[in-house]
């Protein structure tokens, strides 16, 4: 397929479950559930990586995440939800296209935390050295 696989969904040329759409945004259910009600919140227009998200794009899916976190979460009677974006290849991402994964969570699910994702701790480097290197990046002006 030449179109992106989520493109095709919010153009209407793929089925999905949609639970909501707006101007910017729509939400489907995630085909591969990884528990009942798991969502994807995608901007309708491209990109594949956050950063290549507009300002305005970015803004709206959280927006939509603000809108839909609860409703999601109490339409399957679950207490909590992890709420994640896979960010590239080397974090699993395999939809090249911004998705929020919004997954309802209860005790006892089997699951675990979003911060368990990945175990290199610090590798060594101290927090001090590399909240400095992060400074100097945002302060790049390529990263404004
Ligand atoms: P990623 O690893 O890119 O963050 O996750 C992509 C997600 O998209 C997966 O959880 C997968 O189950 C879901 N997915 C893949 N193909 C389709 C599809 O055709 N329709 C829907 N609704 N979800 C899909
Ligand atoms: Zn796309």
């Amino acid at each position: 397929m030449n179109i992106c696989l989520f493109c095709a969904i919010s153009a209407g040329k793929i089925p999905a479950h949609v639970v909501y759409e707006d101007d910017r945004t729509m939400a489907f259910l995630d085909i591969h559930p990884s528990a009942p009600g798991h969502t994807l919140i995608i901007p309708k227009t491209h990109a594949a990586r956050i950063e290549d998200l507009s300002a305005e794009d970015a803004a709206a899916l959280f927006s939509a995440l603000h809108r839909l976190a609860k409703p999601i979460r109490e339409a399957v009677e679950a207490e909590a939800a992890t709420v994640g974006i896979n960010d590239g290849p080397g974090s699993g991402q395999e939809v090249p296209h911004v998705h929020v994964h919004v997954i309802p969570r209860r005790r006892g699910d089997g699951g675990t935390l979003i911060q368990l994702v990945a175990r290199t701790g610090t590798r060594g480097t101290s927090l001090a050295d590399v909240a400095d290197k992060i400074r100097k990046k945002i302060a790049q002006p390529t990263n404004g």
